[in-house]
């Protein structure tokens, strides 16, 4: 098949406006197309040489294309540059000055060889790969046309943009190879399981819609993510979920698509892109605590080992580098928290409902320190979806994703729907101060901390009731000298029970006498139905926590436990809060 077909139908594509008649153009190419190109013309057309999750991309910069483009024209790279500043595009000057040149090909190009040099120079890596990768682009442009030119400089510095998205090209096989458009549906799914229009395409014109329809998920393939509503009102949430829901924590991390099968393991981002690579420690981690063959889905965070509290987001991002190393494995220790399985042993989960899915993930997995499932909650009623919103906020979470439970709750791959309703704050404020709170208690730590405290129940001050009421569990801001130094003051002050003036509603593992206080800093105040400090006092049944708590590393020893910041100001702040709307 000569690649000028393709540089024509291009051509065409870029003037259209119409989705139709692009539909139709792509149905005419795809007619032409003989049966082991189409996946290749699959790609092309949209601009990629594989699909998006092997990462294969060209790297090759606009620099580079106008060097090639200057030794195949022999004129000046400057020449060039005033022809791409006059059309505002490489391509279309490309074109222009193969045109003015009169340049005659050297022969004819073909599909088959342009997509096998663009794979070879996408799969050209290392050192002297510059020079290589130029090398066989100017093999190309010595025997291209000047509209063949244009497409293949755009083609090669990832501006192609042609507009056709994969709904187009599923409609277009469907039309093209089908008939009609009522093969749709099984040209999707097949697209959803996989991620793979290419292979989709090629299955279907070499086995037809049977061979599609038994196309099967496979580790290493993403599965396109199932997506959430969303929805603000927790009595519409529990209606339009059937009166019930499983109200999972909406963890506020990183999602990942983890494939295994024995020691191989892909990991995918919410994009699909190949993030393997920036998380070998969640993969040691896996490893313990999940079977041998295997897709699930997992939200990564950054979490404080000895306490298990989750950090902010930001922290996560701390991990988004090229090269992951034991600093940032250390800095920033992740913890995955799984929400679904897809794939297990060979047997595809996808369209068992919710329900039988979480009871095969909390079956299968070993969970540890760093390996834990969604904190889950059943639901029936709107008081108890309430509370457990706020704990997962009050826990450092961005709110609930609300699950149907209903006989046709099945993993909707590729689709947003009503299945997963998430419930957000609409909300978000910032906290104006430091506060200054009393340690009233501590909480076993886990991993190094098992035995000792991993963290601290601090609280306020009010002077009316002469009470410390609890304001948040703080475990992160801490270095190894804090730890040691902290154990040896407090241990002067711990009690075998919960001192009198400590109000509390949460019960700690070791009980201290107001004593020390501590300045911690924090995102935001946020109503809490487990902390004291406000109880009442703007909403019933609620109290007043602070999300994201973190210790500044300033000991107040020149303040008693009564000069810690009151509830009275407390309230204030969280009445003063910034309200901005997302
Ligand atoms: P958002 O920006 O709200 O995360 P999104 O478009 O990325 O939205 P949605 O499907 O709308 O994705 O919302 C669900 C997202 O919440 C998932 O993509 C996932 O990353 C995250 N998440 C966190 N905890 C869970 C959970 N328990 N179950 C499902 N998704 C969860």
């Amino acid at each position: 098949m000569e690649y000028q077909i393709l540089a024509e139908f291009y051509d065409f594509l870029e003037k259209t406006t119409s989705r139709i008649q692009m539909t139709n153009a792509l149905v005419e190419l795809f007619k032409k197309t003989p049966k082991d190109l189409i996946d290749k013309v699959v790609y092309l057309s949209i601009g990629r040489i594989a699909p998006e999750y092997t990462g294969l991309d060209y790297n090759f910069s606009e620099k580079s294309a106008l060097k090639a483009l200057s030794s195949v024209l022999g004129i000046s790279e400057h020449e060039i540059q005033k022809k791409l500043i006059e059309t505002g595009d490489l391509g279309d000057a490309g074109k222009i000055l193969y045109e003015e040149k009169g340049i005659k090909p050297q022969k004819k190009l073909t599909v088959e060889e342009v997509y096998d040099t663009l794979r070879k120079i996408a799969e050209t890596t290392g050192y002297g790969s510059t020079k290589k990768k130029m090398d066989l682009f100017v093999s190309l442009l010595k025997k291209a046309s000047p509209l063949e030119v244009k497409f293949l400089l755009r083609t090669i510095t990832e501006r192609l943009r042609l507009g056709i998205g994969d709904n187009t090209i599923m409609d277009a096989l469907a039309v093209a190879f089908t008939g009609s458009k009522e093969s749709r549906a099984i040209i999707e799914r097949a697209y959803n399981i996989t991620s793979d229009l290419g292979y989709v395409a090629s299955v279907l014109v070499k086995e037809g819609l049977e061979g599609v329809k038994n196309i099967k998920i496979q580790i290493g393939r993403p599965i396109r993510p199932m997506l959430a509503e969303r929805m603000a009102i927790p009595s519409f949430i529990l209606q339009k979920l059937g009166g019930k829901a499983g109200a999972e924590y909406k963890y506020d991390g990183e999602r990942i698509q983890v494939h295994r099968k024995g020691d191989t393991f892909y990991l995918f981002s919410r994009r699909l892109e190949n993030i393997t690579h920036q998380f070998p420690d969640l993969i040691e981690f896996l490893k313990k605590a999940t079977p041998e063959e295997y897709i699930l889905e997992l939200e990564a965070v950054v979490i404080d080992p000895s306490s298990g509290a989750i950090r902010p987001f930001q922290d996560l991002m701390n991990r988004r580098v090229k090269y992951v190393t034991r600093f940032h494995i250390m800095m920033y220790p992740i913890a995955g928290f799984l929400f679904d399985i897809m794939y297990l042993n060979g047997e595809d989960l996808t369209l068992k409902p919710y329900p039988e899915r979480r009871q095969i993930l909390e079956k299968v997995v070993k969970t540890t320190d760093r390996i834990n499932l969604a904190a889950r909650k059943v639901v029936d009623n709107v008081d108890d979806l309430e509370r457990f919103f706020l704990e997962a906020i009050e826990n450092g979470c961005e709110g609930l994703v609300c699950k149907s439970l209903q006989p046709d709750s099945i993993y909707q791959a590729g689709k947003r729907g009503f299945l997963w309703i998430k419930y957000k704050r609409d909300y978000k404020s910032h906290l104006a101060d430091t506060l200054d709170l009393v340690v009233v208690g501590a909480f076993y730590g886990k991993g190094q901390r098992a035995g000792k405290f991993g963290s601290l129940l601090m609280a306020c001050y009010d002077p009316e009731t002469d009470q410390f009421k609890t304001v948040c569990k703080v475990g992160t801001g801490f270095t190894e000298d804090d730890f040691n130094k902290l154990e040896e003051i407090l241990s002067k002050h711990q009690i075998d029970h919960k001192h009198p003036r400590v109000n509390s509603i949460l019960t700690a593992d070791i009980w201290y006498e107001p004593y020390l206080v501590l300045e911690i800093t924090g995102a935001e105040l946020t109503l809490s139905p487990v902390h004291t400090c406000g109880w009442d006092k703007i909403k019933l049944n609620r109290g007043l926590g602070l999300r994201f708590p973190r210790f500044t590393g300033r000991y107040r020893f020149d303040k008693r436990p009564e000069d810690a910041t009151t509830e009275k100001e407390i309230i204030e702040m969280y009445k003063n809060q910034i309200q901005i709307k997302v």
